[in-house]
C-alpha cells in the first residue's frame, strides 16, 4: 500500500537499508522501483543518514527507514533530508510499536509508517500488519486502494450510491479471525509492553550492548549482542538457549545481487556475521535470564574457543 500510495512507478529509486527483512523491499520492488540499498551506521543496525544522503539522485522517490530493535534511527538528520530534497519518507516501524522519539511515537514522521502484528513482534495475531498515514493527501487514496481500489468505504457510509473500481488496489483487509486475535493484543499492550521492557531493561543492565541514540527509547522488541565467534548459536543452543542471528543482507542475496549497485555495505554485512539476538518473550523468568547473562560473560571471557 505504501509503494502504491507513494506512486511508485518503474525506474523510480527508492533508498532502503540493506540490513532488514524482504518485507522491506517487496513492496517496492512490485512496483517496478529500483532499489538503492544502503548500509547500517557502524555504531547500529538502522540505517546510515551520511549513506541516504550519498545515494539521492534525480530520480529518487522515496526512503523507507527501519527503526532497528524499536529504537530510533537518526530521525532528526533523516526527516532533513527528505524535506530538502522533497522525497517521502516512510517508516518501516516493524519493530517499533511503543517506541519514541523525543517523546514522539515512531510511526508518526514518516509520510507513511508501516507496523506488522506477525507473530514475532511484539504484539501479533499470526499474520498482519497495519498502515499508519500521516501525510493527509493520502487518507482518502489509502481507503479506496486498501478496498481492492473500490470506493466501497464512501458507498457504506451513504456518501456514493454505487461503488466501483477507482484505482489499482487490493484486498490489504485483516480477516474477522485475524482482527478478533488482534483486538485481544490491543487490550494486552499496556501489560505485555511493561514486562518486554522490564526483561530487556535487565538485559541492558547487565550487558550494556545495545546502544540507543539520545531522545530515543527502547520498547522491548529485541535484545541483541555481537560475537564474532564461530559456532556461537550453537554454543547457545548447547546450553539449552535459543539464540538467534538476522538479517541475510539484501544487497547481495541471489535475488538482488546482479541489481545492486556494486558497493560494499560493510556495517550490515558484519551485522550479519555477528549479531545474536537473545531470548526475549512475555513470561521468560528472571532465574532464566540470568543463565542467559551468566553464558554471555562466559562467552566474552573466553572469545575465542
Ligand atoms: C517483521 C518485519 C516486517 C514485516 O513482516 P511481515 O511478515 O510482512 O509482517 C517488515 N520489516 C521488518 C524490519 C520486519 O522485521
Amino acid at each position: 500500500m505504501s509503494a502504491l500510495l507513494c506512486d511508485i512507478r518503474p525506474g523510480d529509486e527508492v533508498i532502503m537499508p540493506t540490513y532488514t527483512f524482504v518485507s522491506t523491499a517487496n513492496a517496492f520492488a512490485l512496483r517496478g522501483a529500483v532499489i538503492r540499498f544502503a548500509d547500517s551506521e557502524r555504531e547500529t543496525p538502522s540505517i546510515s543518514a551520511d549513506e541516504i544522503e550519498a545515494l539521492i539522485t534525480p530520480k529518487t522517490k522515496a526512503v523507507v527507514v527501519v527503526h532497528y530493535g524499536g529504537v530510533a534511527c537518526d530521525l532528526d538528520r533523516i526527516c532533513d533530508i527528505v524535506r530538502q530534497h522533497k522525497l517521502f519518507l516512510i517508516e518501516d516501524a516493524a519493530h517499533a510499536i511503543d517506541s519514541y522519539w523525543n517523546g514522539k511515537p515512531l510511526g508518526s514522521f514518516g509520510d507513511l509508517a508501516t507496523f506488522s502484528f506477525h507473530e514475532t513482534k511484539n504484539i501479533g495475531c499470526g499474520e498482519g500488519g497495519m498502515l499508519v498515514i500521516n501525510n493527509a493527501k493520502m487518507h482518502e487514496t489509502a481507503e479506496i486502494v486498501w478496498e481492492k481500489g473500490t470506493n466501497r468505504s464512501q458507498f457504506y457510509r451513504g456518501q456514493v450510491n454505487k461503488y466501483n473500481w477507482q484505482t489499482l488496489g487490493s484486498s490489504f483487509l485483516p480477516s474477522d479471525l485475524t482482527a478478533a486475535c488482534l483486538y485481544a493484543q490491543l487490550q494486552e499492550l499496556d501489560s505485555i509492553q511493561t514486562q518486554r521492557k522490564e526483561i530487556w531493561h535487565r538485559y541492558q543492565n547487565a550487558l550494556a550492548s545495545f546502544p540507543v541514540r539520545y531522545g530515543a527509547s527502547a520498547n522491548g522488541h529485541l535484545y541483541y549482542i555481537e560475537s564474532s565467534r564461530e559456532n556461537v548459536l550453537e554454543d547457545f543452543a548447547a546450553a539449552g538457549i535459543q539464540a538467534l542471528s538476522h538479517y541475510i543482507t539484501l544487497h547481495d542475496s541471489p535475488f538482488y545481487a546482479d541489481k545492486h549497485d556494486g558497493r560494499e555495505l560493510p556495517n550490515a554485512t558484519r551485522y550479519q556475521k555477528t549479531l545474536i539476538r537473545l531470548p526475549i518473550y512475555v513470561g521468560l523468568t528472571t532465574a532464566e535470564q540470568n543463565e542467559i547473562t551468566e553464558h554471555v560473560f562466559l562467552l566474552q571471557k573466553n572469545p575465542s574457543t
